[in-house]
């Protein structure tokens, strides 16, 4: 599955907002195998109305949504690349992660101290971006160390490697994050390889006030900015609204969340941000045992598709039988769609899109 590492400098709000979150989709899905993975690591359901409708439809007896794995990566505070604080667990924490969301102070408060002394949310970004890139700047040179008797061997991916690498490092000296570089087709996937934490997408998630909650504050939209000039996203919350939410049953919830102005949880927000940022799409599998959802990156083709539900669905992949999910809606179910030719059966290439109903054929 996909997953978020949660980071922040101390007492932005992560852990008020990571334990909301988790005990929200607890309570969302009532026969949703939730699992607090580690005390830092949550499994949360990704809310989608659609599920529901197509299991009612369906009559599946079971709803089963897919999932997103939120990490709580404590300890990074300035100097952790040089190993204060947690020292480098978090820094591999993170480097397992496919995004970072970015917790940014942006409510005030005396009583809750700012390791700065002072809230400015565009500076504790720059903060841990530093950090990141300090880091990132570290493992580079390691790794060419450890990359020059490969070479020498004439070890063609360490050649590729090591180039990449540089490319890396120059933009880092530069003070420019990974991600800025531009990476050529035939280098994409040796290039995702290399992890560096500063070419993971950030989603900004500022956690303000809860009178803030509907419309932001100034210094969220200063945050705004920040990330549309990075081509990176962000989100407003209110991680003390999120943590009452969840102490709430689904219709209290919904009462609060209408006081407040707002229309869903953040939680909601939270993972459909995450959703346009990795470029994520869900499929669905429908039947009167369960209807389930699955979560696949944009542009994947049917064989991938079938292989994040097994292994075996993909090295076998026959074919799909497929149903564009408003034709499954209108047309009253699998057989409806069937009479009236909206059911397809697609090859190897076909390209899955959001919202499909996918029934594999394979061997065994
Ligand atoms: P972490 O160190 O980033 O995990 O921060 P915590 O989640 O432990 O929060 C630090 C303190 O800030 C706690 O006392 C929270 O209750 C408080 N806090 C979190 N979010 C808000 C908020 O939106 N407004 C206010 N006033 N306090 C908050």
């Amino acid at each position: 599955g996909f997953k978020m590492g949660i980071v922040g400098l101390p007492n932005v709000g992560k852990s008020t907002l990571f334990n909301a979150l988790t005990r929200t989709a607890a309570a969302q899905a009532a026969n949703f195998p939730f699992c607090t993975i580690e005390p830092n690591v949550g499994e949360v359901a990704v809310p989608d109305h659609r599920l529901d409708t197509l299991a009612k439809i369906a009559g599946s007896k079971q709803i089963i949504p897919t999932r997103m794995t939120f990490v709580d990566i404590a300890g990074l505070v300035k100097g952790a690349s040089k190993g204060e604080g947690l020292g480098n667990q978090f820094l591999a924490n993170i480097r397992e992660c496919d995004a970072i969301a970015h917790v940014l102070r942006c409510f005030e408060d005396d009583d809750i101290t700012h390791v700065e002394g002072r809230v400015d949310p565009v500076s504790d970004a720059e903060t841990i971006e530093m950090e990141l890139m300090l880091a990132d700047m570290e493992s580079i040179e390691k790794r060419l160390a450890g990359l020059v008797r490969k070479i020498k061997g004439g070890d063609k991916d360490a050649v590729q490697q090591d180039r990449l690498l540089r490319m890396a490092l120059a933009a880092l000296e530069a003070d420019k994050p990974a991600r800025t570089v531009k990476v050529d087709e035939d280098d994409v996937k040796a290039w995702k390889m290399l992890q560096l934490l500063t070419t993971k997408p950030v989603l900004y998630v500022c956690n303000v006030a809860e009178e803030d909650a509907a419309t932001g504050n100034a210094l969220s939209a200063r945050v705004a900015e920040i990330a549309a000039a990075q081509g990176n996203s962000h989100v407003v919350i209110s991680a003390r609204i999120e943590e009452e939410i969840s102490q709430l049953d689904a219709e209290e919830a919904q009462m609060f969340l209408s006081e407040m102005g707002l229309e869903e949880p953040g939680l909601d927000r939270l993972i459909r941000a995450g959703y346009a940022l990795l470029h994520l799409e869900t499929y669905f599998t429908v039947g009167p045992k369960e209807a389930r959802a699955w979560t696949i990156r944009q542009g994947t083709a049917a064989p991938q598709a079938a292989g994040v539900i097994h292994g075996d669905f993909e090295r076998g992949f026959i074919r799909a039988e497929t149903i564009a999910y408003d034709d499954f809606v209108a047309l009253g179910g699998e057989q409806g769609a069937k009479e009236a030719g909206k059911m397809r059966s697609e090859g190897k290439s076909y390209i899955v899109k959001d919202g499909d109903v996918m029934h594999f054929l394979f061997n065994t």
